[in-house]
């Protein structure tokens, strides 16, 4: 069966549901920064505190940093991305639209959209030009004597740049990493496909020291690790791949990488990619700063400029991955339904308490001691407003596993209905045991009932 899902229905129920605002609306807009609402919020905090986990949590090799986004600018400049974090540009004089020469074949014609730029009469295009994606800043209150500056395209220059410290402080031996989560910015010239690619976006960024003769190993074994926690948080496996990097595809800092890949409504597309960086960064930085970034044995005396394999995500494609992922629409009772079958463990809602006469006095007053009792333990949300019904659709809809119900039959008997979100299963439970009964489903193991 055709996946039911396009990128319309995805940007229309993030935005229906408070998800996902286009940014400065009242504006106009700014194609290219997206805003997030309440759900987008908890979901976005959902994804990140996933990872940390399995990256920091989970381990005893990795440790966490938060550096800077403006960081010194000679940083850049000896990571290389002043001279070589850019993209090839072509303009068109006749239709004024500007393009990644390396992505005609994917983009559209101004004049002709059913036709690839330079495919008509009427395009002219230019010669490709090589364009920076560095947003640059000033440091500094004069024009005369501030300091050019970077906001961060990538996080992974903070971790380079802490690199001494770091393994001094925490007494790590390779292999050991350093996971930052963050902020980055790109002058991206093709932004587009709503928040797949944008100006301004979260990275999750791990660096992972290593002995150089094990730098591929690791590179193995980093694309299976982040792999399987896609897999682990729902994410269908008929749905994702692996796509190892041409040699001229590759960045300036990379010998290898592979981009593990997710087929969006847009087709297969980079969700994540896992570079082996070499010793490129800390060679680099160890030249210009005249500090010598290397690990050193202090009981053997060995020492060497440890290797870096290095998976870098983005939050906000993540989110798009389990929102596309997970959305479904079916029709229950002959009528249509559309649910977000999402993991209980991104989902940014784990229950929601609903009276079912939200008048009823006796009923209001239990929903409510419930409700207080299960937000102590997990995001929950008190819904009383409008038909149960809609309610109903307004939590499949933002994707919240459980519903409860308080109804006549609570009053008599201390009972609640729960609802399972994905098969629609009601049973009715004493509501003294609501709290550990949702607590214990959530803990249980989770596989996606939406078809591959
Ligand atoms: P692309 O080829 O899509 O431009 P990239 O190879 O330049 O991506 P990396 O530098 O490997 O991207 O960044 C790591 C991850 O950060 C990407 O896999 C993606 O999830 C995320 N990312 C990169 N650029 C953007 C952006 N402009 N907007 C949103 N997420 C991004």
């Amino acid at each position: 069966m055709p996946d039911v899902v396009t990128m319309d229905k995805i940007v229309s129920l993030a935005r229906r549901r408070g998800f996902v605002f286009p940014s400065s609306e009242i504006y106009g807009g700014l194609g290219s920064s997206y805003d997030y609402g309440h759900y987008g919020v908890l979901m976005k905090e959902n994804v990140k505190t996933r990872w940390l986990e399995a990256m920091v949590r989970e381990r005893d090799d990795i440790v966490a940093l938060d550096s800077s986004i403006i960081l010194h600018p000679s940083v850049w400049r000896a990571s290389g991305h002043v001279a070589g974090f850019t993209d090839p540009l072509v303009d068109c004089r006749h239709c004024k639209l500007r393009f990644r020469a390396d992505q005609l074949e994917e983009a559209q014609c101004g004049a002709r959209p059913s036709k690839h730029p330079g495919e008509t009469e009427l395009c002219d295009l230019t010669e490709p030009r090589q364009f920076n994606l560095m947003f640059q800043t000033r440091i500094g209150a004069l024009e005369e004597t501030g300091l050019d500056a970077y906001l961060r395209p990538e996080t992974a220059q903070g971790i380079f740049v802490n690199f001494k410290n770091v393994a001094q402080i925490a007494r790590r031996k390779p292999p050991f990493g350093i996971a930052q989560l963050g902020k980055a910015f790109r002058n991206e010239i093709t932004p587009g496909n709503f928040i797949f690619r944008t100006l301004e976006f979260e990275m999750m960024e791990m660096e992972y020291f290593v002995p150089p003769d094990s730098a591929e190993h690791w590179h193995r074994y980093w694309i299976d690790e982040r792999l399987a926690w896609y897999r682990r948080f729902g994410i269908r496996e008929s749905h994702l791949r692996v796509r190892a990097h041409e040699s001229d595809e590759l960045s300036h800092y990379s010998s290898a990488t592979s981009d593990i890949e997710y087929l969006f409504p847009i087709g297969w597309s980079e969700l994540e990619g896992i570079a082996n960086r070499g010793d490129y960064d800390l060679t680099a930085h160890s030249e210009a700063s005249g500090t010598r970034l290397e690990w050193v044995d202090s009981a053997t005396g060995e020492r060497y400029v440890p290797y870096v394999v290095e998976p870098a995500a983005g939050v906000n494609r993540s989110l798009l991955a389990f929102l596309v992922d997970s959305y479904d629409e079916e029709v229950v009772a002959e009528r249509p339904r559309t649910v977000l079958r999402l993991h209980p463990e991104i989902a940014p809602v784990k229950a929601a308490i609903l009276p079912l006469v939200p008048r009823d006095a006796e009923m209001s007053t239990r929903a409510r001691n419930l409700y207080e009792e299960l937000r102590r333990a997990m995001v929950a949300e008190y819904d009383d407003s409008g038909q149960i019904g809609r309610r109903y659709r307004r939590q499949d809809e933002i994707g919240t596993p459980f519903a409860l119900t308080v109804d006549e039959q609570t009053v008599e008997d201390e009972t609640v209905t729960i609802r399972d979100r994905d098969s629609l299963a009601q049973e009715r439970i004493p509501i003294a045991g609501a709290r550990s009964f949702v607590l214990d489903r959530l803990a249980q193991e989770w596989k996606t009932s939406k078809a591959d």
